[in-house]
């Protein structure tokens, strides 16, 4: 194949078989930081509000995603919210058929504007609805280490 021979299928592209050794670490950044040490010490949900926007990012961010503006002021929102929209996962990634289905949504928590994608739990596939209302059931705090995963799911209101 020529040098600057267009390659229409990556399979064809030439290629070295081999193994890369990398290690790699990702930050949660400063926002991130806030938001899962606030839920893996106390139980809350952090996110940061623009004033120009009058929009509350939860998951926080530290500049608005829509004027750009530097965001310093941090709001309490949850732990109740409305299921915005969801979608019911009937097979693992691998393919392999799940005994139990698996419910992701996004979560739109009280006084935020954004969503957050969790899991649902106990709750039917026929009560499944957007706009059904929804709250964080936590980890016990000593089985906490300030990730997503310290949030076991979101249930009804009402469970
Ligand atoms: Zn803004």
């Amino acid at each position: 194949m020529a040098l600057l021979e267009k390659v229409d299928k990556n399979i064809e592209a030439r290629a070295w078989q081999g193994e890369i050794p990398i290690q790699s670490r990702y930050t949660c950044g400063l926002a991130g930081e806030k938001f899962f040490r606030e839920i893996m010490e106390n139980g809350r949900f952090a996110g940061t509000h623009c004033a120009e926007c009058e929009y509350t990012y939860v998951p926080p961010t530290i500049y608005c995603e829509r004027c750009f503006a530097k965001l310093d002021e941090w709001v309490e929102v949850g732990p109740e919210g409305t299921v915005q929209s969801f979608t019911v996962l009937l097979v693992a990634p691998d393919g392999t058929p799940l005994e139990e289905p698996d419910i992701l949504a996004l979560i739109q928590l009280d006084g935020a504007d954004s969503v957050l994608v969790h899991r649902l739990g106990k709750v039917g596939l026929d009560e499944l609805a957007i706009g059904m209302r929804v709250k964080a059931v936590f980890k016990p705090k000593k089985e906490r280490e300030g990730s997503i995963l310290d949030i076991v799911h979101f249930v009804p209101v009402n469970a």
